[in-house]
C-alpha cells in the first residue's frame, strides 16, 4: 500500500538523519581529543542506532518524526571546548585562552541593542541576543529589570582589575575572587555579572536570595546561560559562590546540563576540576 510505503520512507529518513549525526557527532569528538576532553560522553549518547525506530514498531507516522529534544542533543563530548570563538569553550584555571590575550571579532555593545549598560559593556553577538531576550523575559515573566553589571574584558583590562585585587587582598584571596589574565572567561565575550536593579545585593552573595538571583538560577537554562561558579563548588571551578555570573554556551548545552542535573560545567564535561592555577 502507499501508506505503508510512506510510513517506511518516513522511518528510513528518521534512520538515515539520525545515523547521519551519529557519525558527525563521533568524528567531531574524534578531532577534539585532548586530555581535556571528557570519556564520560560515549555512554551518555542519547540516540544510538539501535534506539531508531524500525518501520514495524511504527504505527502513526507522526511518531517517527518527532524524536524528543533530549535524543537529538550531541554527547558533550562533541562540543568543542579548545577554539576560543566555540560559544562552549572552557575556561578555567586550569585551562587558560589559547592565545592568551584572545579578542572576539563580533562584540556588540549592549546599548546599541536596547541593553542598559551604565559602562558600555559588551558581549559577543550571540551572547549580547541572548541576554537581551533574557532581559525581556525576566521583565514581562516577573517584572524584574536586571542590568548587566559585567561583560567582555580585554586582557589588559583584566590584568589591571588582577593586580589591583592582588594589591588589596594578597594574591591567595585574589585568586577566589578574580581571574589571573587569559584566565577569565570574561575575556571570550561569553560571560555576563546581572545585577537586578532596586534590590542591591550588585555582585555580593546575596543576590541569590533577591527576585532577580532566584529568576536567573530558574531560568538562565532557556536562554543558553549556566551559573559557572555555583555554591559549594569551589573545589570544582576555583571560585566563590558568585550568582550574578553567568556565561552563554548556548540553549543546546544549557538545556543538555539541565536534563543531566549537574551543577558544574566542568562536571558536565568530564573535565578535572580546577580548584588552582
Ligand atoms: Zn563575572
Amino acid at each position: 500500500m502507499r501508506r505503508n510505503r510512506k510510513i517506511a520512507a518516513a522511518a528510513l529518513a528518521v534512520v538515515v538523519l539520525l545515523g547521519g549525526g551519529f557519525i558527525y557527532w563521533a568524528v567531531t569528538a574524534a578531532s577534539n581529543g585532548d586530555a581535556n576532553v571528557p570519556t564520560i560522553a560515549s555512554t551518555s549518547t542519547p540516540a544510538t542506532p539501535t534506539s531508531t525506530p524500525t518501520p514495524t514498531q511504527t504505527p502513526e507516522p507522526t511518531q517517527t518524526a518527532e524524536p524528543t529534544p533530549t535524543e537529538t542533543q550531541p554527547p558533550a563530548s562533541a562540543l568543542n571546548i579548545t577554539d576560543p570563538n566555540s560559544v562552549t569553550v572552557l575556561v578555567n584555571k586550569k585551562t587558560p585562552l589559547a592565545p592568551a590575550d584572545y579578542a572576539p571579532a563580533d562584540l556588540v555593545a549592549m546599548s546599541d541593542i536596547g541593553v542598559p549598560s551604565a559602562n558600555g559593556h559588551s558581549l559577543r553577538s550571540e551572547a549580547a541576543t541572548a541576554v537581551q531576550t533574557m532581559f525581556a523575559a525576566a521583565s514581562a515573566e516577573a517584572g524584574l529589570t536586571l542590568d548587566m553589571t559585567s561583560g567582555y574584558r580585554d586582557y589588559g583590562l583584566q590584568t589591571e582589575l588582577y593586580n589591583g585585587y592582588v594589591a588589596d587582598l594578597g594574591q591567595e584571596a585574589a585568586d577566589l575572587t578574580s581571574a589571573r589574565p587569559g584566565y577569565s572567561e570574561h575575556q571570550t565575550g561569553l560571560a555576563a555579572d546581572i545585577s537586578s536593579q532596586g534590590e542591591g545585593c550588585v555582585l555580593e552573595q546575596c543576590f541569590a536570595a533577591t527576585a532577580g538571583g532566584q529568576w536567573l538560577a530558574a531560568n538562565a537554562h532557556r536562554f543558553g546561560f549556566i551559573l559557572r561558579f555555583p555554591d559549594g563548588a569551589t573545589a570544582t571551578t576555583g571560585y566563590e559562590f558568585e550568582p550574578w555570573h553567568y556565561r552563554y554556551v548556548g540553549t543546546d548545552t544549557s538545556a543538555a546540563m539541565q536534563a543531566a542535573g549537574v551543577t558544574t560545567y566542568e562536571e558536565f564535561l568530564g573535565a578535572p576540576a580546577a580548584p588552582g592555577y
